[in-house]
């Protein structure tokens, strides 16, 4: 009787083992959903590249292995600058990459991304997420077949590398600095050639002299490229990219013949990816900050007020301009202001207060 029980049993658990294990296998070695994921950054890029890794690997082991999303860096399939093309067309099922690149697509992208003294990475997910934000973005991207999701974000960026000193708007004049969107619209009023060059283009066009100054995103990414080897001035705040977010771009085809809970799945690892790029910037922004400082010696300088409050008029001209030219930048515009507005009166007294007691 023993005996027969031990077998039963040993029986009843290799079949739940042996039926657990072929289930798994079956998963693994055949994903319902294989979907390619373009990016408009260099592959592994820390921090951007990275979050891309992350949303794919999350989906993949969230799903259970029922989807499977390869991510593809720049260049790999397309360059950086077809993503959304790509993505647009159903060649990838999904992009990864930032709104302001698709300014030629849509004007009223960019304050998907950034906007020049606009709202803080804290401030854009609250808009995107509550405040109305998120269905102006779906709206805007729904004509070109896409969903939109931010996807990451840099939290305030540095205002760039520069080979001379900033002392006047007077020196803006005559430079050409790489700096995508709305920045380097205000640029361009303030003298300068705007520049749009995908991430790894960047180092050879500055040390060739093609361009005179860039940005990128801050410390931690600033240095991964290398730049101090060719620019002298690192130069503070990123007043044109104050809470970048990134976007993960969705094929609507394709995310439409997913199930629901695949759907879901989709949409929540983007808002994992959304949350982790900003906590992992702000872990490691300040160790690269002083290696550049003290171990590059970078002549790190802030802007002058006077340059900050007239880069600040620059740019309410330039969105003023854009909304009365533009009917769907009008339209977003109004929500982002509104927002912004009301968010501003409610930092002042709670995150600036703090900011402002932590310093006493
Ligand atoms: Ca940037």
């Amino acid at each position: 009787m023993k005996r027969r029980e031990f077998l039963t049993r040993a029986g009843a658990g290799s079949l739940i083992a042996g039926s657990a294990l072929s289930v798994s296998n079956l998963a693994k070695a055949t994903p319902k959903y294989k979907w390619k994921m373009v990016t408009t950054w260099p592959k592994n890029f820390p921090g951007l590249g990275t979050a891309a890794n992350l949303l794919a690997q999350q989906i993949n082991e969230m799903s259970g292995g029922r989807m499977e999303v390869t991510v593809y860096g720049a260049k790999e399939l397309v360059p950086a600058f077809e993503v959304f093309n790509a993505v647009s067309s159903g060649n990838a099922e999904m992009g990864h990459g930032a709104a302001y690149y698709w300014k030629g697509k849509s004007e009223a992208a960019q304050f998907f991304a950034a906007v020049p003294f606009g709202l803080n990475a804290q401030e854009m997910n609250g808009w995107l997420y509550h405040g109305g934000g998120m269905e102006l973005w779906r709206e805007i991207y729904d004509e070109f077949n896409l969903i939109p999701a931010a996807g990451g974000n840099t939290g305030v960026q540095m205002g760039g590398w520069f080979n001379r000193e900033i002392k006047s708007l007077d020196d803006l004049k005559g430079l050409k600095m790489r700096i995508p969107g709305l920045g380097g619209e205000v640029l361009k009023r303030a003298g300068g050639t705007p520049v749009s060059l995908p991430g790894g283009e960047i180092y050879t066009s500055l040390q060739s002299g093609a361009i005179d100054a860039t940005e990128w995103v801050g410390p931690y990414n600033d240095l991964a490229f290398g730049f101090y080897k060719v620019a002298k001035y690192y130069y503070y705040p990123g007043w044109h990219e104050p809470g970048t977010t990134l976007e993960a771009i969705i094929n609507k085809k394709a995310f439409n013949s997913l199930p629901k809970d695949l759907q879901t799945i989709v949409m929540s690892a983007c808002k994992v990816a959304n949350q982790d790029m900003l906590a992992e910037y702000t872990a490691r922004n300040n160790d690269a900050l002083q290696t550049l400082v003290h171990k590059h010696k970078v002549n790190l300088k802030p802007f002058p007020d006077v340059v900050l409050k007239k880069l600040r008029t620059l740019s309410d001209e330039v969105l003023t301009e854009l909304a009365a030219k533009d009917k769907h930048s009008a339209k977003v515009y109004a929500s982002f202001k509104k927002f912004r507005d009301s968010v501003m009166q409610w930092h002042d007294i709670s995150e600036l207060a703090y900011y402002n007691a932590r310093n006493l």
